[in-house]
């Protein structure tokens, strides 16, 4: 039976050849939403720059990311996060023009690959994705709007190397994301060089006025628009993924910075904090990457303390618990940036290695004129002081606010009564007086809202702790028995 060995052969030839096709099916497109991956899109794109036919070509390279996807994921669970991408991906297919290849980048990020004439053909493209993706899309039986940042960065074939195209798209992008989201941006050269950099306020001893630990902040100024705050930027960074990049220079740069200012001033050694996202300490390698950072610069590890927003730490997950370990057994300080407004307890954060807490400037804004306020600060520090937490109080403006802090015990505190955010050259001369005559503080009657005990035991800062550890220059201890007598 000469066929059925024929049928059977010919069942396994193609089994094999069908396996094969979905091998290279699976190795070369997304599962989610069955568009060409990364690599494809990568070598489609050098092919396509590489083209030397004689014609004036161009490439367009559009990256296209949902706004506010994480807010997605979090209140319709990842699910229906996994069918507002499906969605995205069905309807960028549609916008785009034969020839293009619209691929997922990673994440929440599509790039469509657009061979064009120099026609801006790119800007239409990019228009009909912004009107497509603004129609609402029916998940979980509900209807999402949702938006999307396009960032667009073009070129003639042979012009530059696919990578350079790609991250002029990308900067477009953060340009989208930073403007309000929604939007278009374009890459221009001004774009290139966003002028990144960081300010430090001062952070004083209220018993001596004197500074002892600086805050890093972010500031970008952006050649059209000027100073662009924080609270716009660093979302959008966190939302285009760049934040991590953005966080490693701030981090470098104020190490790098106090380096040089205890180098300049041994006599007059201070700590710095820096704010990081919750992300960037989870993300791998951030532990290594921070030691590395200490080593490269010198900087004591006990002189550094990383700051996390509160709402990082209501419900931490296994990783950030392990980093946050690894980090405080190096001898960094964390501490809880804007403690009281996520309504999580002391009693919460038991378990984590948090030393520090930053009571939140809405809380310093009623203190001797709100009862309230004033009974809400008191309580948070009796228990950090019970339990064994320094406090830095925030946004202290009016001397009353300082009176009453200091009064309860608070031995640090940060606000523009001592000092805005500045550059660090102005911080040099904030070293060699006070910031504030705490004389003035016997004038105004303290609120006195804890007892005696808590304020004739005082409250050493983690500043004198590090003071101790390096040899107290400045004379921690002096400070802390004059704070108890
Ligand atoms: P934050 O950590 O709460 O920083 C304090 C903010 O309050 C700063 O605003 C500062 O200029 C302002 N401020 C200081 N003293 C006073 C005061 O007495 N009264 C009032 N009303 N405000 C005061 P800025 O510089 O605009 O920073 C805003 C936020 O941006 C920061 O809030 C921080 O959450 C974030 N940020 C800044 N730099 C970075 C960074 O490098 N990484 C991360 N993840 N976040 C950063
Ligand atoms: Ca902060």
């Amino acid at each position: 039976m000469p066929a059925a060995p024929r049928h059977a052969a010919d069942a396994a030839a193609s089994y094999n050849l069908d396996s094969i096709e979905t091998l290279v099916y699976a190795a070369t497109h997304d599962v989610l939403t069955g568009l060409p991956n990364r690599g494809v899109l990568l070598d489609r794109l050098a092919r396509e720059l590489a083209r030397e036919d004689g014609v004036d070509r161009q490439v367009a390279v559009l990256f296209v990311d949902l706004d506010n996807f994480k807010l997605i994921n979090d209140s319709l669970g990842h699910e229906s996060g996994d069918e507002v991408l499906r969605e995205m991906s069905r309807r960028i297919r549609t916008c785009a023009c034969d020839g293009d290849t619209v691929s997922r980048f990673g994440g929440d990020e599509l790039v469509v690959l657009h061979p064009c004439a120099g026609d801006g053909s790119e800007n239409l493209l990019g228009e009909r994705i912004l009107a497509e993706m603004i129609r609402p899309i029916h998940v979980a039986g509900r209807e999402v709007v949702v938006s999307v940042s396009v960032g667009v960065a073009i070129c003639s074939c042979g012009a530059e190397p696919a990578e350079h195209l790609l991250r002029e798209a990308d900067t477009a992008l953060y340009a989208a994301k930073s403007r309000g989201r929604a939007r278009i941006a374009r890459f221009s050269e001004e774009l290139r060089e966003p002028q990144l950099y960081v300010d430090y306020q001062p952070q004083v001893d209220l018993g001596t006025g004197r500074l002892v630990g600086v805050e890093a902040l972010a500031r970008w100024r952006h050649p059209e628009r000027g100073l662009v705050s924080p609270t716009e930027f660093i979302p959008a960074a966190e939302d285009c993924g760049l934040i991590g990049e953005l966080e490693r220079q701030v981090l470098r740069t104020a190490c790098s910075q106090l380096a040089r200012w205890h180098q300049a001033s041994p006599a007059s050694r201070f700590t710095l904090t820096v704010n990081v996202s919750p992300r960037q300490i989870e993300a791998p390698g951030f532990v290594d990457e921070l030691r590395a950072i200490l080593d490269e610069t010198g900087v004591h590890p006990e002189s550094l303390c990383l700051e996390l927003a509160e709402s990082a730490l209501v419900n931490p997950d296994v990783d950030m618990v392990v980093a946050l370990k690894r980090i405080r057994a190096m001898g960094v300080y964390l501490a809880i940036d804007d403690f009281g407004t996520q309504h999580s307890s002391l009693a919460r954060l038991r378990g984590l290695p948090i030393e520090v807490l930053k009571i939140d400037r809405s809380f310093i804004d009623g203190l001797s004129t709100e009862p309230e306020d004033t009974a809400i600060v008191s309580s948070i520090l009796s228990l950090a002081f019970a339990m064994g937490k320094h406090v830095i109080a925030d946004g202290v403006e009016r001397p009353e606010q300082a009176a009453a802090l200091h009064g309860m015990g608070c031995a640090v505190a940060q606000g523009y009564l001592f000092g805005a955010p500045v550059a660090p050259e102005a911080i040099v001369p904030l070293l060699s007086r006070p910031l504030w005559q705490p004389q003035a503080l016997r004038r105004v009657p303290a609120a006195g809202v804890l007892g005696g005990e808590l304020r004739r035991r005082g409250h050493r800062s983690f500043i004198d702790e590090f003071l101790d550890h390096i040899g107290a220059p400045m004379g921690a201890k002096t400070r802390a028995v004059k704070r108890t007598s």
